[in-house]
């Protein structure tokens, strides 16, 4: 981690981040919406914007149910460290029993892009290492954040622009 202040627990000034939401299993729309109340819900994060929500086939093993996926932005005084914690307890709360790496799942909450957080450490790695390549991350993360810029990767806007999108479609809310 080299942002000293993202050491603590609680890291004084609020900064923005992104988080990506998705599921496969029960009824996904109804799980994202009670994740972003979750998160509205939990000290020290403020909930900003929320895309569209979107269905998109399964990445990894194809026999699996298609996902519903989402991006939001918040404020948080959180950690990136303590700010993981408490999506992977929200997707705890929600059911998700840690199984095989892209297998189906309850609920999969990712932090794609945290505000001067740079990481490379397994447990958190950040900028998101899959983010450039995944249209059901940066479509709905354009929406939100166009002109941001991802050291290594570019653009999101230019980045969703150029992704293969044919597995993702708008779900009318
Ligand atoms: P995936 O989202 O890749 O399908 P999981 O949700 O099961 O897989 O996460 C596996 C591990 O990825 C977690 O134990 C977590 O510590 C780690 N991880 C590393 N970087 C991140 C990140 N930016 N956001 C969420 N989890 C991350
Ligand atoms: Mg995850």
């Amino acid at each position: 981690m080299r942002d000293r202040r993202a050491q603590s627990r609680h890291s004084g000034a609020m900064k923005t981040a992104y988080i990506g939401l998705g599921a496969n299993l029960g009824d996904p729309p109804k799980q994202l919406r009670a994740a972003l109340e979750a998160l509205a819900q939990s000290p020290g994060i403020s909930l900003h914007k929320v895309s569209s929500f979107y269905r998109s086939a399964p990445i990894g093993r194809a026999d699996q149910s298609d996902y519903c996926n989402a991006v939001c932005s918040i404020a948080t005084s959180l950690s990136a460290e303590a700010l993981l914690k408490i999506l992977q307890e929200i997707e705890h709360a929600a059911g998700r029993v840690r199984g095989e790496r892209w297998g189906p799942r309850v609920l999969d909450l990712d932090l794609l892009w945290m505000e001067g957080v740079i990481s490379h450490s397994p447990q958190l790695t950040l900028p998101h290492p899959q983010l450039h390549l995944r249209a059901f991350v940066l479509v709905p993360l354009a929406e939100l954040a166009p002109q941001l810029v991802l050291p290594e990767w570019g653009r999101v806007d230019q980045l969703a622009a150029a992704v293969d999108r044919s597995g993702l479609t708008p779900i009318a809310e």
